[in-house]
C-alpha cells in the first residue's frame, strides 16, 4: 500500500496557514519519539519560541522484548557519506538471559 505523506515546510506547518502536521503524516520515521518531538516543537513555535529538532539526535526505539534502540546515523548512512567510523559488538544474549529470571521471581 503506497501512503501518501503531507507536505510540511521547515516549521511543520502545512500549506494551509496554522495547520501543523506531525508524526506518521509527515516524511521521516514513522516511529514514536520522532512524533512526539514534532508535537513539542509545533506547541513551541505555537507559542512564539523558536525551537530547533535535530532528526540526527532522537532515538529510534522498537518496544520488542528485548528493546531494541539505535540513535544517529546507521552504519550505511556513514558509508554512502564516506565518514569513518568504528563498529563494536555485543551479543545480545548476555543482556536477554536474565530477564526472565527477573519476571518469573518478580
Ligand atoms: C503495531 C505498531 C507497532 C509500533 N511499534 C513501534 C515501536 O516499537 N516504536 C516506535 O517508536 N513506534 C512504533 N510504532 C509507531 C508509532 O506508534 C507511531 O509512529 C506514532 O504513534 C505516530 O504518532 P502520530 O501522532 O503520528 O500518530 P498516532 O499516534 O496514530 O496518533 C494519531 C491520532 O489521531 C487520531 N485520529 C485519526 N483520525 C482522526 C480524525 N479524523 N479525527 C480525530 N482524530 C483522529 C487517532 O485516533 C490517533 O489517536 C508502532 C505502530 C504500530 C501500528
Amino acid at each position: 500500500m503506497s501512503v501518501e505523506e503531507l507536505s510540511v515546510d521547515t516549521h511543520l506547518c502545512t500549506n494551509i496557514p496554522n495547520i501543523y502536521a506531525i508524526g506518521d503524516v509527515i516524511k521521516g520515521a514513522m516511529l514514536a519519539h520522532k512524533a512526539e518531538e514534532e508535537g513539542v516543537f509545533v506547541v513551541e513555535t505555537m507559542a512564539g519560541q523558536k525551537p530547533h529538532i535535530d532528526y540526527n539526535l532522537i532515538p529510534n526505539v522498537v518496544y520488542t522484548w528485548p528493546e531494541v534502540a539505535g540513535v544517529g546515523q546507521t552504519e550505511e548512512q556513514l558509508k554512502a557519506a564516506g565518514i569513518s567510523y568504528k563498529t563494536g559488538k555485543f551479543p545480545l544474549k548476555h543482556l536477554v538471559a536474565p530477564a526472565p529470571a527477573r519476571i518469573w521471581t518478580g
